[in-house]
């Protein structure tokens, strides 16, 4: 018997923390227990291949999966040909993806059985039933809920290949206790901690072992203020032990709950070593009612503006378009302020129907229109028909380019100028009509559009235009955003664990 743990990510560089889990508890199923991660963009036949060379003669074999919104489409190929090509491997599916709506999905009539939600103790029960028999009767079990004591922690299972070449994804907790209703952590209601010693532990011997980049996928980091300054004392630590090996650490946090303490802590971690990825997701207080999400804008964005004057994090900011209620202009309004703010990436994202969210709530009112293909992302709704959604589609895709990738640093400014959304916006329609191309725009031909731009729709004079991109070239650009006070006087430590990205915008 073998029961292989595979999924396919979306980069090499994500080491699947769900396998790792699943594996760590598989109890005494462990040793025939192994992991085979796939990157999306393989083929589904050659992935087929490689799982069937796992298994053993005259053995049965169990494949399972984690399936997630990026790779359902992926998976369920691989899981089709699996089928046809040997129908007698036993097929489970786990994750997000399989935990809801169970009914109307494809993969899950293709596969043997399903688990939902928790899969870390029902994974083993489930495959010791299918070896030991009797053959459950049921297609999809939900998973059970364990004590968090019960869960094996799973961070020795990462390689040191992974420690060396991956990013590192740990969890202090599990959970949010917040509600919003585009997101599937809505339906958790509440967050289940880690021991915070048991987990730290494993920090540590992670960091022995070389991790110098740590992602934490905690929903909300500094709810319990307590833990997060002993999560963060740990980081510091290694900071004043070895500063020029330094640690990299990114939580994701929410923005109105920054109490002093926390604040303190913040403030000592020095550049290139601590990132944030803060949800405004909308600044319309209307919209944020009909989401069930709760957040006070004022302490929020002043929050904000702490950070980004008196704390060397690098921060990356969420919203959302296409949600009910947000018209195209009280969307802009928010952007231009969130922009004013001076966060380091504003992360443009539009909204999507993640299976099992409540969102679907407001489809008839606010006439939502997904697209019934993953990432299931919205295409139109009441106040911003399909035209106009396409328009921020693309300006979420040219934003990253310019904005975000830290490489027009020095020009960026000049393109927003007083009124950042309606500018982008201007060039990024302009851009599409130019090149009808929203990928694989190549760094020198995107510097080319933002230097005609300037100069014929803009007006700006060719040798000041000129002067500006070069300055990004040159790589003398200073970042217009935060950091001003906290960062003078020396030059950045830009760890060698600090992300590309992030050291772009650190060296600007
Ligand atoms: S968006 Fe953030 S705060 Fe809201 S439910 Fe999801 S994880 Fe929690």
């Amino acid at each position: 018997m073998t029961i292989l743990l595979t999924t396919l990510n979306a980069r090499y560089a994500h080491a699947s923390l769900g396998l790792r889990y699943l594996l760590a508890n598989m109890g005494e199923l462990q040793s025939q227990t192994q992991i085979h991660e796939f990157v999306i963009g393989a083929r589904s036949t050659d992935i087929v291949e490689k799982i069937l060379a796992y298994r053993q003669p005259d053995q049965k074999f169990i494949v399972g999966f984690g399936v997630y919104i990026w790779n359902i489409v992926e998976i369920t190929q691989v899981v089709a040909v699996l089928k046809r090509v040997a129908p007698e491997i036993v097929i489970v599916l786990g994750g997000p993806e399989v935990s809801h709506e169970t009914n109307d999905q494809e993969i899950i009539r293709l596969a043997d059985y399903v688990i939902t939600g928790w899969g870390d103790v029902s994974f083993p029960d489930l495959c010791q039933k299918i070896i030991e028999g009797p053959q459950p009767l049921m297609k999809v079990h939900a998973g059970l809920q364990p004590p968090m004591n019960e869960i094996k922690l799973p961070y020795a299972l990462y390689t040191d290949q992974d420690i060396r070449h991956r990013t590192l994804y740990v969890e202090a907790s599990r959970g949010c206790p917040f509600k919003c209703e585009f997101c599937l952590s809505a339906l958790d209601k509440t967050a289940w901690p880690f021991d915070i010693d048991a987990f730290l532990a494993e920090m540590e011997s992670l960091y022995q072992r070389g991790a110098r980049l740590f992602k934490f996928v905690d929903r909300t980091f500094n709810l319990n203020v307590k833990t997060s300054l002993k999560i963060m004392q740990f980081f510091l630590d290694k900071l004043a032990a070895a500063p020029h090996d330094p640690v990299f650490a990114h939580f994701e946090v929410v923005p109105d709950h920054l109490p002093d303490a926390l604040k303190e802590g913040i403030q000592k971690f020095p550049d290139g070593t601590l990132q944030f990825e803060i949800g405004i997701q909308s600044f319309n207080p209307e919209v944020q009612s009909l989401i069930s999400r709760k957040q006070n804008n004022d302490k929020a964005a002043e929050n904000i503006r702490w950070l980004c004057e008196q704390s060397h994090a690098h921060l990356h900011v969420d919203l959302i378009a296409g949600l009910p209620g947000e018209t195209m202009e009280s969307f802009a309004e928010g952007f231009n302020k969130l922009v004013a703010l001076g966060p380091h990436e504003i992360q443009f994202g539009i909204l999507k129907r993640l299976r099992g969210t409540p969102i679907i709530r407001h489809t008839e009112a606010f006439q939502l229109a997904f697209d019934p293909m993953p990432p299931y992302t919205i295409l139109a709704n009441k106040d911003v028909p399909f035209a106009a959604m396409q328009r921020l589609v693309r300006f979420a895709r040219y934003w990253d380019m310019v904005a975000n990738s830290g490489r027009f640093a020095n020009t960026l400014p000049v393109i927003l100028s007083e009124s950042p959304f309606e500018h982008f916006m201007a060039f990024s329609d302009w851009v599409y009509a130019n090149t009808d191309a929203t990928h694989r725009i190549a760094l020198d031909r995107l510097a080319g559009l933002v230097t005609t731009w300037l100069i014929e729709q803009r007006g700006i004079s060719k040798e000041a235009v000129m002067a500006l991109v070069s300055s990004d070239y040159a790589g003398n650009a200073k970042h217009k955003q935060g950091n001003s006070s906290a960062g003078e006087q020396k030059a950045p430590v830009v760890a060698k664990a600090t992300p590309q990205r992030q050291s772009r915008h650190l060296a600007a």
